[in-house]
């Protein structure tokens, strides 16, 4: 339990009637067998959690952008609804400054940082007065040249990776001594390249750093947050003034998902830091954090009907419309990324009776598209509902094409007052006819016409 009482049991209450309610409600049926529910009451928990975590710790009147990392739940009317709560953008590519626009986030309250920005979308940002956190000394070049062509207000600083050191999934590990982000501090010569950068670049007003993602271990961020600070401290000194005037700490607070419990808490995350870095929060330096995962994973479900149940080997098979299209990671690399699974009745009620080992499969043409393999679940019988959950990020907003699977509808959900649920569209259920535009259908001859020269 965390100090708001926090154990989850609301959020698993909603989750109950928001299941029952989709399959009443013909959201969820034989015909639409798989949906994706977003618990906007949780959302804005979240939310309203971590400003409240820095809040308390930063001193009074100290400027705090968080920018939601929009990779994590790329979905316009998500963007929109943290924006409502307070909350900016961290984008990182064309099409998330897009989505972040098109949810009519600020500008001011956006953040850009992929590590291979073009010409065309520096300069974009740079005209719009986005904050951009250079990658790499190329990139830096490259808006040294803009910011002699035009003025900006967009506050600019550089990416720097303190190398502390990898967590336990590879993948999601962004301060390793090789990792491609960022300028590697500890590498020959590269903190000397930085202060210069600063010196020489009165305009240079940030400093960034993310340290990684899932699977990163508490002391390993603070690590990374205090060696960011303490470059920004000893650049400001090498100044003579405090030319960084806002530290981006990046995002990146691991999620629980071997319970419903939240674990960390934001407010334990803002407290550790603190103590670890007190000199961060004393007033001086404005904030900027980009957490993703830790905002929406919990207040995600996928919700997808058992189609068929089945034995193997004497092991029980459901199998349901979930799998690697909605559930990637999960899928393709199941020890670092196991999902918790709730068993849901025809009705969409949850079900009981006694556990049998089962696999949870999806509907993908491969033997390893397993949701989950030998769990302890109520048995699913055909018509039964399969959920998987602290889906909210990374999960079924990631769509991953194979088989020609559709994306599914995506609907955000809250209470009603006769314990059911009202839900709001927030990505229509792909069509076939889209699949088939997607796929080049608009092109269907555009092979046939071409011949290697002398073979007829
Ligand atoms: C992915 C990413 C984040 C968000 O990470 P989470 O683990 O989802 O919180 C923040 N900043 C940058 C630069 C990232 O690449």
């Amino acid at each position: 339990m965390d100090e708001y009482g926090n154990t989850g049991e609301g959020r698993a209450a909603r989750r109950d009637e928001a299941v029952r309610a989709a399959v009443e409600q013909g959201l969820l049926g034989p015909d639409s067998p798989i949906v994706g529910l977003l618990d906007v009451t949780g959302i804005r928990e979240s939310a309203a959690e971590l400003r409240a975590a820095f809040a308390e710790v930063t001193a009074p009147g100290t400027p705090v952008l968080h920018a939601f990392a929009v990779k994590a739940t790329p979905l316009v009317p998500v963007l929109r609804l943290l924006r409502e709560e307070g909350i900016g953008a961290e984008v990182a590519s064309p099409g998330e400054l897009a989505l972040a626009r098109a949810a009519g986030v600020a500008p001011a309250e956006t953040v850009l940082d992929s590590p291979a920005k073009t010409p065309v979308e520096l300069r974009e940002a740079l005209a719009l007065g986005i904050a951009v956190n250079a990658d790499n000394p190329q990139e830096l070049d490259r808006i040294d040249g803009l910011m002699r062509s035009a003025v900006s207000r967009s506050p600019l600083g550089i990416r720097v990776n303190p190398q502390v050191g990898g967590g336990s999934i590879g993948a999601t590990s962004t301060a390793t001594a090789t990792s491609k982000f960022g300028v590697a501090l500890r590498d020959e010569g590269a903190r000397e390249w930085v202060v210069r950068a600063y010196l020489d670049r009165p305009w240079l007003s940030r400093l960034h750093a993310h340290t990684g993602s899932q699977g990163i271990p508490f002391p390993l961020m603070a690590q990374g947050v205090a060696e960011t600070y303490a470059l920004a401290e000893e650049i400001n000194r090498r100044i003579g003034r405090p030319q960084i005037d806002t530290i981006d700490i990046g995002g990146g607070l691991p999620v629980n998902f071997a319970s419903e419990v939240t674990a960390p808490t934001y407010a334990e995350y803002a407290r550790a830091l603190r103590e670890a870095v007190p000199g961060l929060f004393d007033g001086r330096y404005g904030l900027v954090t980009e957490f993703g995962r830790s905002l929406l994973a919990k207040h995600g479900t996928i919700v997808a009907r058992v189609e068929y149940a089945k034995s193997a080997g004497g092991r029980a098979v459901a199998v349901t419309h979930a799998g690697v299209q909605v559930a990637t990671r999960t899928v393709y690399v199941p020890g670092s990324w196991p999902l918790r699974i709730s068993a849901y009745d025809g009705k969409g009620r949850p079900k009981s009776g006694p556990e049998v080992v089962q696999d949870v499969a999806g509907p993908a043409c491969f033997a390893g598209d397993l949701l989950a393999e030998g769990r302890a679940l109520p048995l699913l019988d055909q018509g039964d509902y399969a959920a998987a959950l602290d889906t909210g990020a990374y999960y079924f907003a990631h769509h991953y094409a194979y088989n020609s699977l559709a994306r599914p509808g995506i609907y955000g959900f809250v209470p009603d007052r006769a314990g059911g649920a009202r839900f709001a569209t927030v990505r229509d259920p792909q069509t076939l006819a889209s699949i088939v535009a997607e796929s080049g259908g608009a092109h269907a001859g555009a092979l046939t016409t071409l011949h290697t020269p002398g073979s007829r």
